[in-house]
């Protein structure tokens, strides 16, 4: 039962305060110890030494998450596992873990879908038996989760290590004051999210470990294996798995919608968290009921809602248009494309060119440098005449000289790759006229978009739109 405070759960809830939003510091929050003062300094303003380490260290928790699982694996050594109690622990595994992610997560902290009180009793119930913490502690750290991601506020953010954002937030005490604010007005007027956080313990112990016991026990007489293998060691499985949500899902995969956070899909860890593994899309569109948005992808979770949605014991299950969910995606992947596109010479920008008289260019030429005029701009070819693919004596032939027209079709119609090329070679543009006309041209170098930039302020430069590029081909005797 992770917790911030020892005594999460353990409090009835007093009535007045039931729709109360969020009040974080206060004394009086049902969620709260009741030797808290939010006016004291808290322990984890302290810094953490030898003589008062312990102190820092949650020991419900510790003892919860560690220390039960410990005993388990213990005990389990001296207990046979019988095939009956192996596959009731597998499909108890999967009621409680369903608990979290379809009830906890997508039910009550996302509103995801809306679910009837048979549905909501079952997982409020099942999700207990995963012992996790109420559904109203849970739901107001994944909010704060959700909006504060990865900053301070983030009650397990992943930028402090993947260790502590699987177990170390929940080991280590937290400063309540620390955790972002979250409205969860609607949870406190949800009368089984009331119901399970005031009987939080008795629900823990009966649907964690008396329940399975029982159903074991009964069925087949395995008492014993029913405890240790459908109770405890299915709450350490069931906990570290759905744990990796925070941890797992924040660390490993890709980003396909936005990489300014750390959520990440992947494969691996859907198959662990019953299809929570497609994080980032989760933070992106995180009332969205699905995880995995394609049929062949792992989320037994978002097949499950259908199914209750197919009975009749859940409704109005939200789903983005998929319009929008694409741009998220084209978005992305420009951004990508802008940051791969910066790292390639496109050639000095065309508007911080110097502007060269007509008669120093070819002044410059008879001076012995290898410079080339073609729509108006000079290139220095100086190192590229003796690798010029159609000869040294053709391209020579241009030096000095407006080669517009034999560049593009009067000699020879150069490839969308020279133009490349040749742009990285661009040292100035020519007075008279031209220098407007190619700054216009600059600007129209994309037909379709007038202004094309991408994330760094450079223009976009298609295929086929170098300024050099000169769409009707020019005869002109004087060049060739
Ligand atoms: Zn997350
Ligand atoms: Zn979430």
């Amino acid at each position: 039962m992770p917790s911030h405070q020892p005594a999460a759960g353990m409090l009835a809830i007093d009535p007045q305060y039931i729709s109360q939003p969020s009040a974080q510091a206060s004394t009086a929050e049902p969620n709260r110890n009741p030797k808290y003062d939010p006016k004291k300094p808290h322990i984890t303003d302290t810094p953490i030494t030898r003589q008062n380490w312990y102190k820092h260290v949650n020991w419900l928790n510790v003892f919860l998450i560690v220390g039960i699982p410990l005993m388990g694996c213990v005990y389990a050594f001296w207990t046979p596992l019988r095939w009956q109690t192996a596959a009731w622990s597998v499909i108890y595994y999967f009621w409680t873990g369903l608990g979290i992610t379809a009830g906890y997560h997508r039910l009550w902290a996302h509103k995801s879908y809306s679910a009837g009180v048979p549905l909501r009793v079952f997982l409020a119930a099942v999700g207990g038996g995963a012992v996790e913490g109420s559904i109203r502690w849970w739901s107001r750290d994944h909010r704060a989760h959700h909006r504060y991601t990865d900053t301070q506020k983030d009650p397990y953010s992943v930028r402090k290590g993947l260790l502590y954002s699987h177990l170390g937030w929940m080991v280590m005490k937290q400063n309540p004051k620390r955790i972002g604010r979250t409205d969860i007005t609607d949870l406190n007027e949800d009368p089984v999210v009331v119901w399970q956080h005031r009987h939080y313990l008795k629900v823990v112990f009966f649907m964690g470990l008396i329940f399975p016991t029982i159903v074991a026990g009964l069925g087949w007489g395995d008492w014993i294996g029913g405890f240790i293998y459908a109770g405890i060691l299915r709450i350490f499985f069931v906990q570290q798995a759905t744990f990796c949500v925070n941890s797992l899902a924040h660390w490993l995969g890709d980003q396909p919608f936005d990489d300014r956070n750390s959520p990440r899909d992947h494969v691996i860890t859907a198959l662990v968290t019953l299809g929570e593994g497609y994080h980032n899309f989760h933070h992106e569109f995180p009332s969205d009921y699905r995880n995995a948005i394609e049929w062949h992808q792992y989320d037994p979770t978002k097949w499950s809602i259908w199914l209750w949605s197919k009975l009749g014991l859940a409704s109005n299950l939200k789903q983005f248009r998929s319009n929008e969910i694409e741009k998220g995606r084209v978005q992305q992947l420009q951004k990508k494309l802008d940051q791969k596109r910066s790292r390639l010479d496109w050639g000095v920008p065309l508007d911080q060119l110097p502007v060269i008289e007509w008669d120093d260019y070819v002044e410059q030429v008879s001076n012995g440098r290898g410079l080339v005029a073609v729509a108006g701009i000079v290139h220095d070819v100086t190192d590229f005449i003796n690798e010029h693919p159609g000869g040294k004596s053709l391209i020579k032939s241009g030096l000095g000289k407006d080669a517009t027209a034999m560049f593009n079709g009067g000699v020879y119609l150069h490839s969308n790759a020279a133009h490349n090329l040749l742009s990285t070679m661009r040292v100035g543009v020519i007075r008279g006229g031209c220098e407007v006309e190619i700054w216009k041209r600059a600007q129209r170098e994309n037909k379709d978009v007038q202004y094309a930039k991408d994330d760094a302020g450079n223009a976009i430069i298609r295929a086929g739109n170098q300024v050099t590029k000169v769409q009707q081909p020019i005869v002109s005797a004087s060049a060739a």
